[in-house]
């Protein structure tokens, strides 16, 4: 059985249900304090990291407003991100284009609106923004292969061999713009810290062979994310692995560059609480052991990191604490891929009912935004954003003041 506090202290959970009680499911509320407390967390661990939040985790206006107040600068893959993040007034001095994957006249789009630091890992893109953003800031996003300690890996389709992560720098310089920095991700919900240490050593081979050969100096490091959430299956703490990742820094280099982070789920994972409701429990033959336990919300509505059931969230009812018994859990889509966890082996309460509340909890990252616009009629779930003050919608309305 899932212990509901093992996640969300009392207290915590006592104002969530308060406060969420009303609202029809399937929904996310995130709260903002949590947010706050693990950006606090994390500059106060990485005194020296500069915090790029990759806005995509959770893009909700309440969330960026909070971390533009505390300092944060965005990571920005898509122009309706940059739109969103510029409109609440943030200085495009603040945003790094972070993705690789961009069409021409979103370069230039970027660039006119200020933005000139930009993430690459091909020659084609390089090409493009030398005469779309003229003069800016480059880095080159390394390839790293992560696939086996990551939940969710980030390998494979972003970052460039070193070798050609040399040669693309070397054509920056030719082409005008500032080759800046080494970039890299090692994987979402990395559980493995000495993939940092591998990925770290390549960067210091690409500063010094750069330096002495091509009197390039680059100067700063963007370390991605990768930092964990608190899911079902352990990780260390991110003080440990603020200590191992500063000793590979120091180890490796002389002079530490300009580090930056591009925190997700690591600030925002926590702070969620999808509430689904049980609409059907069944079992497919009379004297089968597992049911089928059928939900509001499922893989294409907000739970699309359980694919391949990778991501493991905490999930709890009102009615645990008595007999209970694996279950299946599945959406409410009429496509048999809607189906979270079934090898995962749940296990739920046996006097289960339709219409039973199931939380999910450390449901704040890669969920409000990653539903389906309409599949089967379903409409995208609702997030509501909470402070001590009001409850709000993605775009920062107050929908409920509270006292
Ligand atoms: C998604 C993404 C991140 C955030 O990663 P987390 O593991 O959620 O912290 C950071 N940087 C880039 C380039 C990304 O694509």
């Amino acid at each position: 059985m899932i212990k509901r506090d093992d996640f969300v202290p009392d207290g915590v959970w006592n104002r969530f249900r308060e406060i969420s009680k009303d609202f029809p499911t399937p929904n996310i509320f995130v709260n903002l304090d949590i947010i706050g407390r693990a950006y606090n967390q994390l500059i106060e661990t990485f005194p020296y990291g500069n915090v790029y939040y990759a806005v995509k985790a959770n893009p909700g206006v309440p969330v960026i407003r909070l971390l533009d107040k505390l300092g944060s600068n965005f990571d920005i893959a898509s122009r309706y991100e940059l739109d969103k993040v510029l409109a609440q007034g943030i200085s495009p001095e603040r945003i790094s284009y972070g993705n690789t994957i961009k069409k021409v006249a979103d370069i230039a789009y970027f660039y006119e609106k200020g933005v000139r630091m930009y993430a690459t890992d091909s020659k084609e893109d390089l090409k493009n923004i030398a005469i779309n953003a003229p003069g800016s800031k480059v880095y080159v996003r390394i390839l790293i292969e992560n696939s086996s300690t990551a939940d969710w890996p980030l390998s494979r389709k972003f970052g460039c061999h070193p070798d050609m992560a040399y040669n693309l720098l070397v054509l920056a310089k030719e082409k005008g713009l500032v080759p800046y920095g080494i970039s890299f991700h090692v994987g979402s919900q990395q559980r493995d810290i000495g993939q940092w240490n591998d990925a770290i050593a390549k960067t210091k081979y690409l500063f010094q062979s750069l330096e002495e050969e091509e009197d390039i100096k680059l100067e700063m490091i963007n370390m991605g994310g990768g930092f964990p959430a608190h899911y079902l299956q352990p990780t260390n703490d991110l003080s440990e692995y603020a200590s191992e990742i500063t000793r590979y820094l120091e180890d490796d280099f002389e002079n530490v560059p300009r580090i930056i982070f591009e925190p997700g789920r690591s600030l925002v994972g926590d702070s969620g609480i999808l509430t689904s409701e049980t609409v059907l429990v069944s079992r497919k033959n009379n004297t089968s052991l597992s049911r089928w336990v059928y939900l509001d919300c499922g893989l294409f509505n907000g739970l699309i990191e359980t694919m391949g059931e990778a991501i493991k969230y905490p999930v709890v009812t009102d009615k645990d604490g008595g007999k209970d018994g694996e279950v299946i859990l599945a959406g409410p889509t009429c496509d048999s891929a809607d189906i979270m966890y079934e090898d995962a082996k749940y296990k739920l309460p046996l006097d289960l009912k339709s219409g039973d509340k199931i939380y999910w909890l450390s449901t704040g990252a890669y969920t409000s935004s990653y539903a389906s616009v309409g599949f089967n009629g379903f409409p995208p779930i609702k997030t509501y954003y909470y402070d001590s003050k009001a409850i709000y919608d993605e775009n920062n309305n107050i929908v409920k003041e509270l006292n």
